[in-house]
């Protein structure tokens, strides 16, 4: 049993639904700006596509945080939340043009530009509109990164950014284009990586690009190395806040800034990820032959990592302190996927009970579907609740 949940008022909400801890949310915002504080030129970004819950962005937002979007609707929901336009960045291998003219429209901070045919539209609709738009371009660094395969983003095989040897060609492209204009280069090598290695690996990539461009007298403003930290999805207790002290050092140590620039992260999971439970109630008990199962009423609609990346998520049953039984703790969904977790060690469970999925306050919320015509979850804030 977990006694930091309010079960009192969660008892009385439909379940299933996200719970999000809006002190953990700022103590955590406030570890981030106070280690941002150290260094003279790192900004941070919030990767919105982790989580876009109107209450959770309004408290990001009053932080100072800026916001890194991608897709149209993620810029909309940064401009309502309000970001200030300067502090918006976008990238994404596939803008539509609507989506490149609402960042126009808006004057955003930064296009992250993933192909030489996007900054060719973006060329084109910026001098329909008689403006010019800032723009960085993905780079590929083809570095790995220790983390779950679908996560992965950085290597030469991935979609994602422009490979190293059509760098310079396509910053010199820019200079005979009337309608851009290039300020940064923008990295991001994958999701939830907890070894700083593979952020060093990153940070020796972008200094021998670096060289490369003092060959060529290319200068660069802003370098974005994206996001990724990951969290600790074994303690979310013990382990609420990630290490962001370990982390800033990491890139202020090895990243050979020059002067001038400034340095650039987007960071997601970090941020959201701990403040977040989806909320559940038990359905049945069912006693199988050599299992017992525990069925909520969330399903993989609710929260698909498990059935996506076979992610680990912590469950506590925080409406019983009876002896320990192990269980699968699985959805109502018809797929055989579907499940939270196997072999579980959970509080004595009851039909009623309530379990808390933790660690879900990102890549949740944001993921549901409405497969087998389910409704979404909806999200609560503890300020609400109090
Ligand atoms: C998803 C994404 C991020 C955030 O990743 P996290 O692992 O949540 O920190 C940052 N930058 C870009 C371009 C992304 O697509």
């Amino acid at each position: 049993m977990n006694r930091q949940f309010p079960i009192e008022q969660l008892r009385k909400l439909p379940t299933p639904f996200y719970y999000y801890d809006l002190a953990l949310l700022r103590k955590t915002l406030s570890a981030i700006t106070n280690e941002v504080a150290k260094y003279a030129n790192f900004e941070v970004h919030y990767a919105i596509k982790a989580n876009a819950n109107p209450k959770v962005l309004s408290v990001i937002c009053e932080s100072g945080l800026g916001a890194d979007c991608v897709s149209g609707g993620v810029v909309r929901a940064s401009l309502e939340a309000g970001f200030p336009s300067d502090k918006i960045v976008y990238a994404g291998v596939g803008k539509d043009d609507w989506e490149i003219n609402l960042g126009l429209d808006n004057d955003i901070l930064c296009f992250n530009v993933e192909s030489l045919a996007e900054l060719e539209v973006i060329n084109e609709l910026a001098a329909l509109k008689n403006k010019v738009a800032n723009v960085a371009f993905r780079i590929n660094p083809n570095v790995g990164a220790h983390t779950h395969a679908n996560i992965t983003t950085g290597l030469a095989e991935n979609k994602f950014g422009i490979s190293m040897e059509d760098m310079i060609p396509i910053i010199n492209k820019t200079s005979s284009m009337s309608n851009v204009k290039f300020i940064g280069l923008h990295f991001h090598i994958g999701s939830q990586i907890l070894e700083m290695d593979d952020f060093v690996a990153l940070c020796h990539r972008v200094n021998e690009l670096q060289d490369l461009l003092d060959e060529h007298q290319i200068y660069v403003e802003n370098i974005n190395v994206g996001g990724g930290l990951g969290i600790s999805y074994e303690a979310p207790d013990s382990e609420s806040i990630p290490d962001f002290e370990d982390y800033f050092a990491t890139y202020a140590k090895h990243l050979k800034l020059r002067p001038y620039q400034t340095l650039h992260f987007e960071l997601g999971r970090a941020v959201v990820g701990q403040c977040g439970s989806l909320i559940s109630k038990v359905l049945y008990v069912k006693q199988g032959h050599n299992k017992q199962f525990a069925i909520l009423d969330a399903g993989m609609t609710d929260l698909i990592r498990p059935a996506l990346y076979q992610a680990y998520h912590q469950i506590d049953n925080i409406t019983s302190d009876e002896a320990i039984e192990v269980y699968d703790v699985v959805g109502p969904i018809c797929e055989s996927s579907d499940v939270f977790g196997k072999d579980v060690r959970l509080n004595k469970a009851k039909r009623g009970d309530l379990f808390a999925i933790r660690s879900a306050g990102a890549y949740g919320e944001i993921m549901a579907s409405g497969y087998n015509c389910r409704a979404l979850p909806k999200g609560y804030t503890s300020d609400e609740l109090a």
